[in-house]
């Protein structure tokens, strides 16, 4: 049974997911353009005429504009509004399914909550790491490094936690997604060199350490097998539909990110599901 406190709770994170992916596009936006992300006011990219506050509420001002400038009647691009929903939905999910004891039983721990804000500074680095891919073709490196070095810390916190509640050195907790990472590393490394950089970039790879990192073991090859599969099926549609040449270059970014959110939430049912336990 869910509780008006848990559909309260949910409306609620979901709402900091939808503030947090306006400030995402922004932040895409401005360091594409070359802008400092801290100084200036926002303005419309067409016209360049400043916006107000109530030109910058997440979703309610696409809507009641019509996606269009209010100065100068430009749509706006949809991509703003898709990434601000998509943070908001994604942002309440991972409070639900991975830290259900928040949102269900209000009985929660630091760690508890601690954890909830990594995984959601995780979903914006990825949100970040899609948006970039899909548009310019770019996996920023700054993103990957600083989402690496959050994961080490988060791991490492987790250790220490654990140690001090049981006195148990579960060095596992550290080793399992280091050797994850390294594991996906070497495999797109791998795919690299034979490929000769074809079939995928050098920020694929980079990308790679990272996704390892997140997941660990067993989750790292559903998450792997989701992005190939996924990037296959959307592929070969695109090129059936001729919106793309067989040659022409599909980023493969929003598919490992995609890959990585659906192991990161349900890598272990599906594992379950898959050996039929
Ligand atoms: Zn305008």
């Amino acid at each position: 049974m869910i509780s008006f406190y848990s559909y309260l709770l949910l409306f609620f994170f979901f709402t900091v997911g939808l503030v947090i992916g306006s400030f995402l596009n922004c932040l895409i936006y401005r360091t594409k353009v070359g802008k400092s992300f801290f100084k200036g006011r926002s303005y419309c990219p067409k016209c360049k005429h400043f916006l107000s506050w109530f030109d910058l509420i997440p979703v309610l001002s696409y809507l009641q504009l019509a996606g269009k400038c209010r100065y100068c009647r430009e749509p706006i691009s949809r991509q703003y509004l898709l990434v601000e929903l998509a943070v908001g939905i994604l942002f309440a999910a991972s409070a639900a399914i991975m830290e259900p004891s928040i949102v269900f039983f209000a009985s929660f721990s630091l760690f508890n909550l601690f954890s909830l804000f990594y995984y959601w500074f995780i979903i914006s680095v990825l949100a970040v790491i899609f948006v970039y891919d899909f548009l310019y073709y770019i996996i920023p490196d700054e993103a990957v490094f600083l989402a690496i070095l959050a994961t080490a810390g988060f791991h490492a916190s987790r250790f220490f936690y654990e140690f001090f509640l049981t006195s148990n050195a579960n060095f596992e907790l550290m080793i399992n997604p280091l050797l994850a990472s390294v594991f996906a590393f070497s495999f797109f490394l791998t795919v690299f060199l034979v490929s000769a950089g074809k079939w995928m970039g050098f920020g694929d790879v980079k990308y790679a350490a990272l996704m390892g990192l997140v997941l660990g073991f067993p989750d790292i090859a559903v998450g792997l097998f989701l992005s190939f599969f996924l990037g296959a099926i959307i592929g070969l549609s695109m090129i059936a539909l001729k919106r793309k040449e067989i040659s022409s270059e599909i980023p493969f970014g929003p598919f490992l990110v995609s890959g990585t959110i659906a192991a990161m939430f349900f890598g272990k049912d599906i594992i379950f599901i898959y050996l039929g336990i």
